[in-house]
């Protein structure tokens, strides 16, 4: 049998049958995990299961090879972030657990940010990524399915996101799907970060599972898997040789047509980029519209708290000589603190804004200015473990710049 490598590009299914109609496109995500499990490789999984209906997602964390079933299948309204829940719930009280986590391309990113700040140890956890067009609010699928497909939203018993669609079916066989395109133009669809994601395939992961690519008789049942490091080689070589997965190289055609599906999908994020970025060019114009935007907030520290780049046990927005106490909204130094700390590593997630009580489009200024500090100082969050530009200032030499020069302006950003 020829060994799986780094960099190859597979077709994959479970052998289980169960697993594999369960499982969303063949199941391999889902025989892996539970092969991880049985060969003691990980201590636990943590990933996501469907709740109380279609629209629900719950993390959970299993140890028992046989109650991984239940989380086969994509859930196209799972829009946690898995690492921070990882780190808060599961790593705070076992630090040294081996976990199997199933990444989508924003998981995946907030893993490398989290491990930079030592709130994850990479060498313990083996991610196995999906790929990822897109997640849609729970409440939001409520709506377009009433609204835009008149269908009871209860009725619905599956979802997807396929060929540019969102389909559904309900519990009496209906089938219907929009194109996501006209969705979004009439302010449906799936969340604003999701629309500005370049993340699609995430190679980061040990694994970057999909169904883009896969073509002919095998599509729906079958995984297209690229192996993106030793570690994911290894998994599938292991799980080859206890027979859990069945793998045939990718068909070529299907690797041409994946490649392109990947590049309209960045070329749709640009045109999204564009619209959500424009007309706050100018400096002042940015400052103003963030400050007005921002003065809804009742300081409920929701972003803080779900960001993968908050990390810090006594936060600078709770010390009252930088922010006064018990006033609402908070003084824009609540906001300012965290766009300084937070804006060069932001992984444009989506959870300080879909969480937000007020609605800002927190999200939304931050990665604004992600990408402008981007195409400054070229550090591209999320990718690999370089540090980012900050982690680059060391605070005694910049003591000594200061006292020298007697300006704090670090970079040249602003003229003289
Ligand atoms: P399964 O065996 O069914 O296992 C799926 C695993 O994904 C389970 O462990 C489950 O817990 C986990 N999971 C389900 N929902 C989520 C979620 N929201 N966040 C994190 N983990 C989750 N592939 C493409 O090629 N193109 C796409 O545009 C695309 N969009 C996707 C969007 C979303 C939101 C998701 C979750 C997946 C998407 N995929 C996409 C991947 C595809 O749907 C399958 O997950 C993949 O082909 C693996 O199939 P499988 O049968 O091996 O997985
Ligand atoms: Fe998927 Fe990107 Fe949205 Fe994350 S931010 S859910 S990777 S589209
Ligand atoms: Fe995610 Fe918001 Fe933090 Fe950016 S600032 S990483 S979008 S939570
Ligand atoms: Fe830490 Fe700053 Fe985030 Fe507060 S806002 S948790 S101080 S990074
Ligand atoms: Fe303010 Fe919204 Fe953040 Fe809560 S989540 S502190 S309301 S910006």
């Amino acid at each position: 049998m020829k060994m799986v490598a780094k960099g190859d590009l597979l077709y994959a299914w479970s052998k289980d049958k169960a697993i594999r109609d369960k499982g969303e496109t063949g199941g391999t995500v889902t025989a892996l995990l539970k092969y991880m499990l049985e060969s003691h490789m990980v201590d636990a999984v943590y990933t996501m299961k469907k709740g109380v209906d279609i629209y629900d997602a719950v993390p959970v964390l299993i140890t028992d090879p046989k109650d991984i079933i239940q989380t086969a299948g994509s859930i196209h309204c799972g829009t946690l972030l898995v690492p921070k829940q990882l780190a808060k719930c599961v790593l705070n009280a076992e630090p040294n657990m081996k976990v199997g986590v199933v990444t989508k391309g924003c998981d995946a990113m907030a893993m490398y940010e989290m491990a930079k700040r030592n709130q994850i140890n990479l060498d313990n956890i083996v991610m196995i990524g999906v790929n990822c067009g897109g997640t849609v609010r729970p409440t939001m699928a409520r709506k377009m399915i009433r609204e835009k497909f008149g269908v009871d939203p209860d009725t619905v018993v599956k979802e997807e996101i396929d060929k540019g669609q969102f389909i559904i079916k309900t519990a009496d066989g209906q089938h219907k799907g929009i194109s996501m395109d006209e969705l979004e133009e009439q302010g449906y669809g799936r969340r604003s970060n999701c629309r500005r994601c370049k993340m699609k395939i995430p190679r980061q992961a040990d694994l970057a599972c999909g169904n883009w690519g896969v073509i002919g008789d095998k599509v729906g049942n079958t995984t297209f898997v690229e192996v993106c490091s030793e570690k994911g080689a290894l998994l599938m070589n292991k799980a080859l040789e206890a027979g859990v997965v069945v793998t045939e190289p990718a068909n070529p055609k299907g690797i041409e047509i994946r490649g392109k599906t990947e590049k309209a999908m960045f070329k749709l994020a640009d045109k999204w980029r564009e619209k959500y970025f424009k007309g706050a060019d100018n400096g002042k114009e940015r400052l103003e519209a963030v400050m007005k935007e921002t003065s809804r907030c009742i300081r409920c520290y929701a972003c803080i708290e779900n960001c993968p780049i908050c990390y810090c046990a006594e936060c600078s927005t709770k010390k009252p000589y930088l922010v006064q106490p018990g006033q609402l909204p908070p003084d824009f130094m609540f906001h300012l603190i965290r766009f300084m700390h937070v804006a060069d590593s932001c992984i444009n997630c989506g959870q300080c804004e879909e969480l937000c009580p007020a609605e800002i489009e927190n999200s939304r200024l931050m990665h604004m200015i992600q990408s402008d500090l981007q195409g400054m100082f070229g550090y591209v969050p999320g990718v690999d473990m370089k540090l980012p530009v900050l982690a680059l200032v060391e605070e005694t030499d910049e003591r000594e710049r200061l006292a020298a020069t007697g300006t704090d302006q670090i970079f040249k950003i602003f003229k003289e």
